[in-house]
């Protein structure tokens, strides 16, 4: 990939995320995620399906109202209503999205791959007369045939398209497979910019969508915390902070409000966020062996693949069962006491008993007791 190269963030919270099974953002919500996004720099918002209806209608228009920095963009069926209601909002970026598989053509739209390239001219063509800028999305991209989508990339181009989506709908490709499968749509036409857009089913939304970039794609879909259809999207968060520290890619993206904007969204949408999430959870930079722990207190650079406060989050000693005098030190240091090697070698021992017994680890209260309890005796 070209060292140079700006990749762009459109992130879809509002549209795929919210496409959820269960999930409802209420307009007030919207705002405040639309604002967040774009003031950490996100540089484009997928917003909503403004054919649903009035409501969806007027909540798009309310963040057109907020005049962003981010481009917002709407998705849309290749139908000219769908086009014109996202015109109505204000909107001058929209997603047309188009069937693209040959098991969606002949079982779902039941139609022939000539119909589809003829519906792409005709929604192309109205949106491009009225002056937007076009995605045009390829639903199930990953299962279609890969000289159809050159083709219908082709025309998009030649229209005036500005960019193709690569939907992997079903979450089905692996790394290696997204990779190959973009890298040739790149070189069968260079000119169109291409955008990733993929899915959680089988773990690999992240992954994949590093693959899609690797290969030459330029825009990223995501959505904070992953949120979306089934097992959801590709995570901003994850995607970001990938980019930036596996592959060497800045998205300019300011990192650090990553966390609260992750809680946020989970509030919102009434989606817990696992202790354990990546990027972004509360527990991903808590150390309790004995050997991570003293490691991380020597030198965080040799248990931590970056600074928990890049994302907003601290780094945690806990301790438990698995840990060592290092840890338990640095525990009673952060409270104010003072323990020698030889007393933490002691306390260890209690510690682990009470750890064992309770099944979790100590909490402050528990080891001032503790302490306590030792100075007595
Ligand atoms: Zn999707």
């Amino acid at each position: 990939m070209k060292t140079n190269t700006t990749i762009i963030i459109d992130d879809t919270t509002l549209r795929d995320g919210e496409q959820t099974a269960g999930v409802v953002f209420s307009k007030r919500d919207k705002i405040a995620i639309a604002r967040m996004l774009d003031s950490i720099g996100v540089q484009e918002i997928e917003c909503g399906i403004p054919a649903m209806g009035r409501e969806e209608r007027e909540g798009v228009k309310a963040l057109v109202d907020l005049g962003l920095n981010a481009r917002l963009i709407t998705w849309n069926r290749a139908l000219l209503p769908d086009i014109q209601s996202s015109i109505d909002c204000g909107i001058t970026a929209v997603d047309i999205s188009l069937s693209v598989s040959d098991i969606m053509i002949e079982k779902k739209l039941r139609k022939s791959r000539d119909w589809v390239m003829e519906q792409l001219k005709t929604a192309l063509g109205f949106a491009k007369s009225k002056g937007l800028y076009v995605s045009v999305g390829g639903e199930d991209a990953s299962r279609a045939n890969l000289p159809f989508l050159a083709e219908l990339m082709q025309i998009t181009l030649d229209m005036g398209g500005d960019r193709f989506r690569f939907c992997d709908t079903l979450g089905i490709l692996d790394p290696f497979t997204m990779y190959d499968k973009v890298h040739s749509l790149c070189r069968a036409v260079p000119d169109l910019p291409i955008e990733v857009h993929t899915h959680n089913d089988l773990g690999m939304a992240t992954a994949n969508t590093i693959a899609g970039i690797r290969a030459g794609a330029t825009f990223a879909n995501t959505t904070v915390n992953g949120l979306g259809e089934r097992a959801g999207n590709a995570a901003l968060e994850e995607v970001v902070m990938g980019l930036k520290h596996a592959s060497g890619i800045d998205t300019g993206i300011d990192t650090h409000r990553f966390r609260e904007l992750s809680l946020f969204v989970s509030k919102a949408s009434h989606r817990t966020l696992p202790a354990w999430k990546a990027v972004v959870g509360e527990s991903v930079f808590a150390h309790e062996s004995g050997l991570h722990t003293d490691g991380v207190l020597k030198h965080p650079g040799n248990y931590e693949g970056f600074d928990p406060a890049e994302v907003g989050l601290c780094r945690k000693i806990v301790v438990g069962k698995h840990s060592g005098s290092s840890g338990l030190i640095e525990r009673y240091k952060d409270m104010g006491i003072a323990v020698s090697r030889l007393e933490a070698i002691h306390l260890m021992e209690k510690v682990r008993a009470i750890a064992q017994q309770t099944r979790r680890p100590l909490n402050n209260k528990q080891l001032i007791k503790l302490y306590g309890v030792k100075n007595a005796a």
